[in-house]
């Protein structure tokens, strides 16, 4: 298919998101949550679904939905309610589903995403939230006997997930591309992971993303017919997989064919999405207020409680980093991934340090050894301050970069005063003529055959008296020092 083609569509994309929220218990029971167990070891008659038992709503999901919510810049609802959702499925003991319908606990919010063109230019939207709801999750099914489902010689149900607490986040139609999409689903999993309410986790299904996606010419307003897909757990598989729809949707218009109302998986293997089954509508599940718990109502009072708990999120730190501490937009996104991170950096800044020098170590070789050493920032040994002194140190010239970058391991293995380190080792910095000019004539009388080399006009030997100067010294030579004064030397 040609560009052309492409560029008269116009892709139209909105997400659903099911958070696992991350209490210890489910949601209606005692069970508990923890992922891995063996089969059916966390259930009871409550999640089991057994006649004659009540459900009771576990207060830590109230909490976490509404923190989600004002969060995500939703209306909290002063009162709303629980809805059967009936479908008849074998990891579904009760063959309903106890969820929220026409009253969702929060509603009409906004998102902001910031992602780089295809430039590489950032820019940043607003997405809409349309709503975000309460409701427990299913079991499992396990096929046994075969990979294909279809050929499976018979089902396994593991009903340790059913009950688990979701809270499901529905996006306004505004995502206009792959890339797009899973900016949006990272943005998502940056917020409630700074929230703690959800640990993210794709791969165990603790975030988990369907995507409805329809595409038109540009210029319509009407909505084409709408495809959903499921299926792909990671954000590099939502991108391709809405690129791979989009396309397909175009070439089957372009072909004069018509689309289905349908949901399709991503299969991973082949890089395509594949027919799974027409889509039900909301009149199918014949939804019902749920008659065994109480509506739930909240005093502005509760919410307000709520809101003054919210950490700083990861866009407004973005924001504050570019605007107020003059970072770039890339490295301030690589900063506010994690909480954790943005955290570090912060007390390293506060500490004194310069923002963009703090930025650097932190977002470069501090990365780069946590990764080889499979650590976390939250248990590293060199504290903010140490790293505040340390940028300290070169800053002041007390330290060459190079000598910083030699220290850095020791350091943030075992923490402890970087000034206290570079004393005890003489590792600082000289930056005396005299002393260095010595050095100089030194390097000089053991290389006479390379200065005789450099005066009859080989002059990029000059680097090579740098390096034998830093080498000689360790490191400690003022270089721009040693610079100025091996060019007198060796001047005509
Ligand atoms: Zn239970």
């Amino acid at each position: 298919m040609t560009a052309s083609i492409t560029t008269r569509y116009e892709t139209i994309i909105g997400l659903e998101i099911h958070c696992q929220l991350g209490t210890a218990t489910k949601i209606f029971c005692g069970c508990s949550t923890a992922f891995g167990a063996p089969p059916n070891t966390q259930v009871c008659p409550i999640c089991l679904g057994h006649p004659g038992v009540l459900p009771v709503l576990n207060e830590q999901v109230l909490a976490f939905a509404v923190q989600t919510g004002l969060a995500l810049n939703c209306t909290i609802a002063p009162y709303s309610k629980f809805d059967r959702k009936q479908y008849f499925y074998p990891d579904l003991p009760k063959n309903y589903q106890i969820s929220q319908y026409d009253l969702p606990i929060a509603a009409n919010g906004w998102l902001e995403i910031e992602s780089p063109d295809e430039q590489g230019k950032f820019y940043r939207k607003r997405v809409t939230i349309q709503r975000l709801h309460m409701e427990e999750d299913a079991g499992k099914l396990v096929h046994a006997g075969a990979e294909r489902l279809s050929g499976s010689d018979y089902s396994l149900v593991d009903f340790n997930r059913a009950g688990v607490p979701l809270c499901e986040i529905v996006s306004g139609p505004d995502l206009r591309s792959g890339a797009e999409a899973a900016e949006y689903a990272q943005e998502l999993r940056r917020i409630v992971r700074y929230l703690g309410v959800c640990d993210g986790n794709m791969q165990e299904g603790s975030l988990r993303c369907d995507v409805n996606i329809s595409v038109r010419p540009v210029g319509e307003t009407r909505f084409g017919t709408k495809v959903e897909i499921k299926n792909m757990n990671s954000f590099n598989a939502i991108q391709r997989a809405i690129d791979y729809e989009a396309k397909r949707q175009i070439t089957a218009l372009e072909n004069g064919e018509r689309l289905v109302q349908e949901t399709r998986l991503w299969d991973e293997a082949s890089q395509r999405t594949v027919s799974m089954r027409t889509k039900e509508g909301a009149s199918d599940y014949r939804y019902f207020p749920e008659p065994d718990l109480p509506p739930i109502q909240l005093t502005p009072d509760q919410i307000e409680h709520w809101r003054s708990h919210l950490p700083e999120l990861p866009a407004t730190k973005r924001h504050r980093y570019q605007e107020e501490l003059g970072l770039s937009p890339y490295d301030s996104r690589v900063l506010t991934d994690e909480r954790a991170m943005a955290e570090y950096f912060e007390g390293t800044v506060a500490c004194g340090a310069d923002p963009k020098l703090a930025s650097n170590w932190i977002t470069g070789d501090i990365t780069a050894w946590l990764k080889t050493q499979k650590q976390d920032i939250r248990s590293l040994a060199c504290r903010p301050s140490d790293l505040a002194e340390l940028i300290g140190l070169i800053q002041a010239g007390t330290i060459s970069g190079k000598i910083a970058k030699e220290l850095l391991p020791e350091l943030l293995a075992n923490g402890g005063s970087p000034r206290a380190l570079v004393e005890a080792r003489g590792l600082t910095q000289v930056s005396d003529p005299e002393l260095i000019g010595q050095w100089i004539d030194e390097v000089f009388a053991a290389h006479p055959q390379e200065l005789s080399q450099y005066r009859s006009g080989k002059t990029k030997l000059f680097g090579f008296f740098v390096g034998k100067v830093m080498q000689k010294t360790g490191g400690r030579a003022d270089p721009q020092r040693t610079n100025e004064l091996l060019k007198q030397k060796l001047a005509p």
